[in-house]
């Protein structure tokens, strides 16, 4: 299959080229397109048949759901029922907005785009080109993220065409994404609204609107025996080629530990990488490092973090340490990302 990728304007998207990628999804094919969080790989979320090639195209297992984007509100009835009034004060303040809710499917969504699930994640995205795609391509887009299963979602769309190309019929290119993680998933069909993903819009923002808001145990937590409420989560993700391990502790210890391992892995004839922060850089031994921006701005550091993985994947990195970050705020989610690309792999130097 030929690919075509087609550079949009995010500001003014072309509306022919809209037009175009809004059809080849109502023929039952698959085009990928920026969102605010990271690119998805869209299909027709009611035909079955598109939502099998999405997960075909990903290598994606296929009890592992996808999320249903909207365009506008008043479209959420048709794909979920029993909506909860909360849902419409969370969506009041967040859609357009990093958020996915979780709530029972309408029979209009099929068992094929929910892996099997009595629930249905949907999501209204905020971002022009997103939102004037799914409006041509009639309004109900199922769509992961943009990946082959098991790689770093893709936040700029050179990473999109690497895993992508000659698997779908287009890719709207709209440069590298705002947010840079995956959206917070929020369940509410359970009896206190649970937090399954973390993402940009924090438990804090929630709690302004909602009185209780529990999160899944198993977010940051390696060893939990527990099976994470987003089947999603159970898989091995995000995750570089080469073998990352993240280093926490005081921040001159953690400086001198990564020195040293880097310089036996040297020894041993591998490529090393360290993921460091603007403040740390220099300190650093490394011939290869990577700031992910400034400790002081978390929004840059979940914006470039899976382009830094991405990018040691590029490279042919065997060996990566990393810093680690603040678990509270936006931090729950970047650490969340970053102990699963590191398959919990985690060294305390205190
Ligand atoms: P992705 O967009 O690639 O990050 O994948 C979608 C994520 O949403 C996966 O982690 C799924 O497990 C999760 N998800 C989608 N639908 C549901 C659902 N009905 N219940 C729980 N998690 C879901
Ligand atoms: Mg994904």
């Amino acid at each position: 299959m030929n690919t075509k990728f087609i550079t949009l304007d995010t500001e003014n998207p072309d509306p022919s080229v809209l037009k175009e990628a809004g059809e080849i999804i109502k023929r039952g094919g698959l085009v990928a397109f920026p969102t605010e969080t990271v690119y998805g790989l869209g299909g027709d979320a009611l035909n079955p048949e598109s939502s099998k090639k999405i997960y075909a195209a990903k290598g994606r297992p296929s009890d592992n759901p996808l999320i249903v984007h909207i365009w506008r509100l008043e479209d959420l009835p048709v794909v979920a029922r029993e909506i909860p009034d909360i849902a419409y004060k969370l969506a009041a303040e967040y859609w357009p907005g990093p958020l996915t809710m979780i709530f029972r499917k309408s029979d209009a969504i099929p068992f094929e785009t929910t892996g099997g699930l009595d629930t249905v994640a949907v999501r209204f995205p905020d971002n022009k080109i997103a939102l004037g795609f799914i409006k041509e391509a009639g309004g109900f887009v199922a769509a992961p993220s943009a990946n082959l299963s098991g790689k770093p979602s893709p936040t700029l769309s050179k990473y999109v065409k690497e895993d992508m190309d000659g698997r779908i019929e287009m890719i709207l290119d709209g440069g590298q994404v705002g947010i840079g993680l995956e959206s917070t998933i929020i369940d509410l069909t359970s009896e206190v609204p649970t937090i399954l993903r973390p993402g940009f819009i924090t438990r804090e923002m929630l709690l302004k609107l909602l009185n209780e808001v529990d999160v899944d145990k198993t977010i940051l937590d390696g060893n939990s025996k527990a099976a994470p409420k987003a089947p999603g989560m159970k898989y091995r993700h995000y995750a570089p080629k080469g073998d990352l391990t993240v280093i926490e502790g005081e921040t001159s210890k953690v400086i001198s530990y990564i020195n040293e391992k880097t310089k036996e892995a040297v020894k041993d004839g591998k490529k090393v990488c360290v993921i460091c922060t603007d403040e740390t850089e220099d300190a650093f031994a490394a011939k290869i490092k990577k700031s992910v921006g400034s400790r002081a701005d978390e929004a840059s550091v979940g914006k470039e973090l899976y382009r830094v993985l991405r990018e040691c994947d590029d490279e042919d990195i065997e060996v990566i340490f990393s810093e680690s970050f603040d678990a509270t705020g936006f931090g729950q989610a970047i650490m969340n990302r970053l102990l699963k690309a590191a398959g919990h792999h985690v060294i305390n130097v205190d």
